[in-house]
């Protein structure tokens, strides 16, 4: 299939002509149509590698409201260097979407630098978990208001120790969010937090 078929938008699909991608990969033909097509809860077996930013990016970019600089998407991943990873390739999945504002948040950088970030109004917040609780418990970062929340590498993060993170952190969020967890293995601890945090998810393997 092409990525016009899996019904992403305009903006969307000039950016992918800009990157070169011909056609979706595995876990985005998977993944796209489910988080476009209904507000579900959703997880993938994905290693990285795949393709998995676009499956979650792309989808999360086009329903959000860019309108509003409300921050509606929340994307935890476990390391600096892959926040700043996946938040590059956001800004270049979005480039043609006018207003969007992705922030990073990660440990070891400025933590009133990052607040002024977001306080000029961020859509989607890429974050690791320590910084971003941090964050959360100085009131610098409001995500009452979060839409969709993506949990990525979530068996790394949970071998990281970022469980209690986690846990406070989606605490935050509301109920009524859709939540996607992204992981490259099953252990226990993955499948009790999608147990825990999830509402009848679909699943996808690639
Ligand atoms: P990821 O698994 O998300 O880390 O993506 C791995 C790499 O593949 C990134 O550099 C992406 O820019 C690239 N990529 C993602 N989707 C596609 C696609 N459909 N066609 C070609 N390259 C892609």
């Amino acid at each position: 299939s092409t990525f016009q078929e899996l019904g992403l938008n305009d903006d969307l699909l000039h950016a992918i002509t800009d990157l070169g991608f011909t056609k979706p990969s595995e876990v985005q033909e998977k993944a796209i149509p489910i988080l476009l097509g209904s507000e579900t809860d959703l997880v993938a077996l994905a290693q990285t590698g795949t393709g998995k930013t676009a499956a979650f990016g792309f989808p999360m970019l086009q329903k959000i409201n860019i309108d509003s600089r409300t921050t509606q998407g929340l994307i935890l991943s476990p390391t600096r260097e892959l926040c700043l990873q996946i938040t590059n390739e956001m800004k270049q999945y979005g480039k043609y979407c006018k207003g969007l504002n992705v922030v990073a948040i990660y440990g070891g950088s400025s933590i009133t630098d990052q607040a002024r970030e977001v306080k000029r109004g961020a859509q989607i917040i890429v974050a690791t978990p320590g910084r971003m609780k941090d964050m959360i418990s100085r009131r610098m970062v409001d995500i009452s208001k979060i839409q969709y929340s993506v949990l990525d590498e979530a068996d790394e993060m949970l071998n990281m120790g970022f469980k209690e993170d986690i846990t406070d952190i989606l605490s935050h969020t509301p109920d009524e969010k859709n939540t996607w967890l992204f992981s490259a293995t099953m252990p226990r601890e993955v499948a009790t937090i999608a147990k825990r945090f999830m509402n009848d998810p679909q699943e996808i393997t690639v």
